[in-house]
């Protein structure tokens, strides 16, 4: 069961909500947003008697049952979803977000070749890998800070806000200071102690679901960083392993449907590292939005072939151009709008 506390209430209605939680012998969790509090309730059966007791408390707006281990991510009627704003664009509204940039900041001029491409092709949001989590440790690394830097330069030419993988908790302060949404990557999907510190800070964060994980496996994961109080979470589907070799992963469309049911959380869509070719990126990207995609995420490299990382799945800009005008018409099909760049207030 949660509690959802009225936007006006007070510490002290919060405070007394979740001592009577205590005296019913449940556990209250309390999980304050920007927004409002929401308290989660822990206990066996809980009867309808505690229900109105709460439900009539000062400060409290409603009182929802939720029958899933995900209290806080659930979707707990029909028509709830988040809309988490970046720099005045709204992810989980009636347009679809694309995020595009490279695998890795390699260099400026590759950055802000991509990011000048991106931009003028309709991405809303510029990727680039500052951290990579690469499977051997003798491939590149990612430039780290510099890399940040590089994002910003980007940032402040085209306006295009920073998404950018954050591997380590020890990095949290210095990506708060540079990113607008920090991805937490397929490989981090369950590393518990990072998911804790992102839910303790009030920035979006993108949860990438795990190659060998379940779509429940991936709401929990969502709930650890919405139970810290951290409620602006994007969920990412980017292909599953399965039996099957010709692409990387495996794009597990129904995952957007399916979590469009279960949680109130926008659903992004990764068809670059579902692919791992990029022949296949547009069509898996088309798929996406037409299966209901709050936005897409996408690898675009001036010169792929070059790439310090994912060359083979990174579309050219003009390859991205191409797919772009594709997912305006996919998108007008089944009645959404492609966002467009926000005006670039940091110029
Ligand atoms: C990435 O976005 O470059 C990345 C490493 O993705 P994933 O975590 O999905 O493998
Ligand atoms: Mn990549």
């Amino acid at each position: 069961m949660i509690v959802i506390m009225s936007r006006e209430a007070t510490d002290e209605q919060i405070d007394r909500v979740a001592a009577h939680i205590r005296e019913e012998g449940l556990v209250p969790h309390v999980s304050r947003g920007v927004e409002r509090t929401i308290i989660g309730v822990i206990g066996a059966a809980i009867g309808d008697e505690v229900r109105s007791r709460l439900e009539a408390m000062a400060g409290v707006e409603r009182v929802v049952r939720v029958n899933k281990p995900y209290k806080f991510t659930a979707r707990r009627a029909p028509d709830e979803t988040t809309q988490v704003r970046v720099n005045g664009t709204t992810i989980g509204g009636s347009a679809v977000v694309v995020m595009a940039g490279p695998c890795s900041v390699e260099n400026r001029e590759q950055l802000m070749t991509t990011a000048r491409g991106v931009y003028q092709a309709g991405a809303v949001i510029l990727r680039g890998g500052a951290f990579k989590p690469r499977t051997s440790p003798y491939s590149f690394q990612g430039l780290g800070r510099e890399a940040l830097e590089l994002l910003l330069e980007a940032k402040r030419e085209t306006g295009l806000p920073i998404i950018s993988e954050i591997m380590d908790t020890a990095d949290l302060d210095l990506m708060m200071d540079y990113v607008d949404i920090l991805q937490i990557g397929a490989r981090n999907m369950q590393n518990f102690a990072l998911l804790r510190a992102v839910g303790q800070v009030r920035k979006p964060v993108m949860l990438k679901r795990g190659p060998a994980c379940t779509i429940e496996e991936l709401l929990n994961s969502a709930e650890y960083i919405c139970a810290g109080g951290n409620h602006e979470v994007l969920l990412c589907e980017r292909g599953i392993r399965t039996f099957e070799t010709e692409t990387r992963f495996t794009l597990d469309v129904s995952a957007v449907p399916v979590l469009k049911q279960l949680t109130h959380l926008p659903v992004i869509v990764d068809p670059s590292h579902a692919a791992g070719k990029r022949a296949y990126v547009k069509a898996l990207a088309l798929a996406a939005v037409a299966a209901g995609a709050d936005g897409l995420i996408v690898e675009v490299h001036p010169n792929p072939e070059k790439a310090l990382s994912d060359g083979a799945q990174s579309l050219t800009i003009p390859e991205f151009q191409d797919m772009m005008e594709a997912v305006r018409r996919v998108a007008a099909a089944v009645g959404r709008e492609v966002a467009t760049p926000h005006a670039l207030a940091l110029r």
